[in-house]
């Protein structure tokens, strides 16, 4: 819990970390409300026919004492790597706190993967179970015979249809269970969880994460959500609770408080019905990435058809930008606050407005408890203005414990106690960081170092785009020159005179060498699972 004050300074400055030695999340984020308030309702889940369904505290120890008895019968051992690949559905969330009480690892995995992704993420931790459903059954019956570690799996939907009779059934046996479970002792610093990088900039690696991972986000999660939590707070993430966004910035750390959750399972993310959950269910709470707030800023008028209850809204795992600030402002009354980190070590920054002036386009202040800097390559601190490698100093009970089975990649991550995201920023004198870009998407043009979010973020300002990418292709004059890769809003069709007119909207807001000399027009821009723009394809399709 964040000491009582009401400026980001006393609050920092009061800040203590309080991890115990023994601390275990599944206890922590269940077990702990089934004792001290067991009908407080943890999880309100609305089918995707639409049903809803509730779950009390009480219900997820029951149903995650079952489960977890169930992964016991059948082979699953304290250290033994989980995988549970699943949408947001109920059995997601129970697997999750079943696998922490039994002292396994639980490894998230996007639903959305393919059969290539999920060979090497399987392969590459050794899992010796599976949770998923009917989709999920069919990829891994193409790649099982390939993973001689991985003896089940549990499918939530039945075991009908082709690939059922290589399955177990996760209801059944769950029903079947003892509600009667005892949770490993486990020390904060044991191992819980890995989670796979987004891959932007190569192939992903497993972030290897203790227990106590949950309590060093929890400074980052409370001030992006303006002090969570307050009375009747309700949170609710269209990201996947495969990633570390929906994983541990919302569904646990909202647990640990004690604070309902929402949950849906999209095809495919669907702006029109994101406001529309927001309104049925009063979310209060909300973590929009930026790309889900780029769709839904194209949705007309979403403020005359539902009524919100928002509180707060946090955004993150891209630059948010400006105009996704005022969009904020006009669609939810509220003060979007960005916040930023990465898989290795999350929540680090962040703003929010609650306890200090916003500075539209710049992520924020470190969050209390973290030791984050502007560095050079020889690990000092660099004073305001300057350009350098944002890092994170150790130890920090956010940081990751290593890259799994990979110290060589490890070491490689750390300058002395630094760990050097890749990133590049900048502090300025009030000690707010602005993100310029990831080591590669910084543009070198005639002597200047350009970072892609501020050209996106003033593309998206011209009323003709709906999204926006900027990357650097070679250029014999200016070492590299600026190139934009532009979505436009339907309706509008491509041509020169748009062109023209989409940078003179650039060089009139921003510095005259940081407008696009080129611009090409796609369907779509390139996306990892978790939404962020993959720049490397668009400057690999871009020949000098
Ligand atoms: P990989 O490491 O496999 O290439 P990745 O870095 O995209 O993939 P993640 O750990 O999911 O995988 O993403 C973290 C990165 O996302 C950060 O290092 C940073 O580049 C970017 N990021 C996160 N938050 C923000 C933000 N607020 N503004 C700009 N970029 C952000
Ligand atoms: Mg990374």
């Amino acid at each position: 819990m964040l000491p009582k004050a009401d400026s980001y300074e006393a609050v920092r400055d009061q800040f203590v970390w309080r991890v115990p030695e023994r601390y275990n999340i599944g206890v922590n984020v269940c077990d702990k409300w089934a004792e001290s308030d067991p009908e407080r309702l943890a999880l309100i889940h609305k089918r995707r026919d639409g049903g809803v369904e509730e779950y009390r505290f009480a219900d997820i120890r029951t149903l995650s004492n079952r489960f977890a008895n169930v992964l016991a019968a059948h082979g699953v051992a304290r250290g033994d790597r989980v995988g549970i690949l699943l949408p947001q559905a109920p059995e997601t969330a129970v697997s999750h706190v079943a696998v922490y009480k039994m002292g396994g690892i639980a490894v998230p995995l996007f639903s959305l993967f393919g059969v290539e992704a999920l060979e090497y993420r399987l392969a590459n931790c050794g899992a010796r179970a599976v949770v998923t459903d009917a989709v999920g059954a069919a990829k891994l019956a193409q790649i099982r015979d390939r993973l001689p570690e991985l003896r089940a799996v549990f499918r939530i939907d039945g075991i009908g249809g082709a690939e059922g009779g290589a399955c177990l059934d996760w209801h059944a046996l769950t029903d079947a269970a003892s509600d009667a479970f005892t949770p490993v002792d486990t020390a904060a610093d044991d191992p819980a969880v890995i989670i796979y990088t987004s891959g932007t900039t190569g192939q992903p690696k497993g972030a290897l994460h203790a227990h106590r991972v949950l309590l060093g986000h929890l400074p980052g999660v409370e001030i992006s959500h303006d002090l969570f939590p307050q009375p009747g707070d309700r949170i609710w993430t269209p990201a996947d609770w495969a990633w570390i966004g929906g994983l541990l910035d919302v569904l646990l750390p909202a647990w640990h408080h004690g604070v309902t959750v929402v949950s849906h399972r999209f095809e495919k993310f669907d702006p029109e019905q994101a406001f529309r959950l927001l309104a049925d269910f009063q979310v209060r709470n909300a973590f929009l990435p930026p790309t889900a707030l780029k769709m839904m800023r194209a949705v007309a008028d979403p403020r005359a058809r539902h009524a919100y209850a928002m509180r707060s809204v946090a955004s993150g795992g891209e630059t948010l930008g400006t105009e996704l600030l005022d969009w904020g402002r006009q669609t939810f009354g509220v003060t979007i606050n960005e916040f930023y980190g990465q898989t290795e070590c999350n929540m680090i920054v962040s703003s929010a407005a609650t306890l200090m002036p916003p500075k539209p386009g710049i992520m924020g202040r470190p969050a209390p408890g973290h030791d984050v800097a502007v560095i050079d390559g020889a690990g000092n601190r660099l004073p305001p203005g300057e350009l350098g490698l944002i890092a994170v100093r150790r130890p920090d009970p956010v940081m990751f414990l290593g890259y799994w089975n990979n110290p060589a990649a490890t070491a490689g991550k750390f300058i002395g106690e630094w760990l050097v995201t890749g990133d590049q920023g900048e502090l300025d004198a009030d000690g707010y960081i602005r993100f310029v870009g990831r080591d590669d998407d910084v543009i070198t043009s005639a002597g200047y170092r350009i970072g892609p979010g501020e050209i996106e973020d003033c593309l998206i300002g011209h009323p003709a785009v709906r999204m926006a990418a900027v990357v650097g292709v070679p250029d014999p004059l200016r070492t590299e020159i600026v190139k934009a890769f532009v979505v436009l809003q339907d309706g509008v069709t491509a041509d020169d005179a748009l062109v023209a007119a989409i940078q003179e909207h650039v060089k009139t807001r921003l510095a005259a060498h940081e407008y696009p000399r080129a611009i090409e027009f796609l369907d779509q821009l390139p996306m990892t699972t978790t939404g962020k723009i993959i720049r490397r394809e668009l400057r690999d399709r871009s020949p000098s």
